[in-house]
């Protein structure tokens, strides 16, 4: 009898979850640009909130179980990675050439651990690959072949360029070369811009119940990118940093511009060094720095404290958190829509 009784309080006890000490929250974002209202139809928007809530809930999920920060931007990543709505994994835009080309990153803020790869065209979910050259390799970034074979080493599923093709991005590619074909035609003697496909690179930023932050971010790039071209997002520094005593970031916008203002460090580094709360460093880079150097795109972020910050500076940025309250919010549009809790 006794036996039993202390049988049932045991299991009991086990049943009771454990509540975690530490905050822990999450961010996501699925890209920046030109996203306005009238240009989404109710059911596409109705597809991409539910699709964000999904993935930070996901994540969510990891911390509440008690996994690491890495494995919820994973989680969160993962499933971005493998729907069509964003440029990432299957559904990324094109080059030039009219194929796809991979890059992403990932950092450990308890460490300042990183991992990145880029320009991959066969590894269906170029995050987890990112994050075995963090945690399996002594090297912090891998390019092309060579993280293709580090891939198959890794065991990591490989897949057909064919998989991750969808018809909307063939359109924009499309799009953008009949347009590059206008603008030589005009013959001002430049090299034309390459022209956008402005939204769906993915990135998530988590605070695990052990104090430690992670970001990362993934991308297909910029539609009609040739010549090898690789953006911020698995730049360490530009896409993509975290640092347990200031914050984690992940961005999205016109890379060659984030790679310039190393926009993921200098964000942390005005919390770190400069005395800044997260949103205000933010905000000076995108809002101000990122502004008077003509780019367009924004950054989602966390503080040591779960305080979650986002900052664009385009019509819109597709994205979601949890806060450490526990609290589900999902967003499209400029900072003025209130986030609509889910
Ligand atoms: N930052 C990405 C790149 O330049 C694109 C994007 O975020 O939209 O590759």
């Amino acid at each position: 009898m006794f036996r039993a009784i202390s049988t049932l309080l045991a299991s009991l006890t086990l049943a009771v979850p454990t509540i975690a000490e530490n905050p822990i929250a999450i961010v996501i974002h699925g890209g920046a640009g030109t996203i306005l209202r009238e240009n989404l139809t109710p059911d596409v928007e109705a597809a991409y909130r539910d699709k964000l809530a999904e993935a930070v809930r996901a994540g969510h999920a990891v911390l509440a179980d008690g996994g690491t920060g890495r494995e919820a931007v994973i989680a969160a990543i993962t499933l971005m990675e493998d729907s069509a709505l964003f440029n990432a994994g299957h559904g990324a835009v094109f080059t030039h050439e009219g194929r796809v080309e991979l890059d992403a990153s990932i950092m450990d803020g308890s460490d300042l651990n990183a991992g990145a790869i880029a320009s991959v065209t066969r590894v269906r979910n170029p995050i987890r690959l990112a994050d075995r050259v963090l945690s399996h390799s002594p090297h912090v970034m891998l390019v092309g072949e060579g993280a293709e074979v580090f891939a198959a080493d890794q065991g990591l599923p490989l897949v057909e360029n064919s998989y991750f093709h969808t018809d909307r991005r063939r359109k924009a590619l499309q799009r953008a070369i009949d347009e590059e074909r206008e603008a030589l035609s005009e013959d001002t003697g430049d090299i034309p811009v390459i022209v956008d496909d402005k939204h769906g690179t993915v990135g998530a930023v988590a605070l695990d119940q052990y104090g430690n932050i992670a970001a990362g971010t993934s991308t297909g790039g910029m539609t009609n990118k040739r010549f090898g071209r690789v953006g911020d997002s698995p730049i360490i520094g530009a896409g993509t940093y975290a640092d347990n005593r200031a914050c984690g970031i992940s961005a999205t916008g016109h890379g060659e511009y984030f790679i310039r203002a190393a926009v993921a460090h200098d964000i942390c580094a005005r919390v770190l060094y400069g005395n800044r709360d997260l949103q205000t460093a933010a905000d000076e880079v995108i809002q101000q720095q990122l502004v008077a150097m003509g780019a367009e795109g924004g950054v989602i972020g966390l503080a040591p404290d779960g305080t979650v910050v986002y900052s664009f500076n385009t019509a819109g940025m597709y994205r979601a958190a949890i806060s450490s309250a526990g609290e589900l919010s999902v967003g499209i549009y400029g900072e003025s829509e209130s986030m609509v809790s889910k």
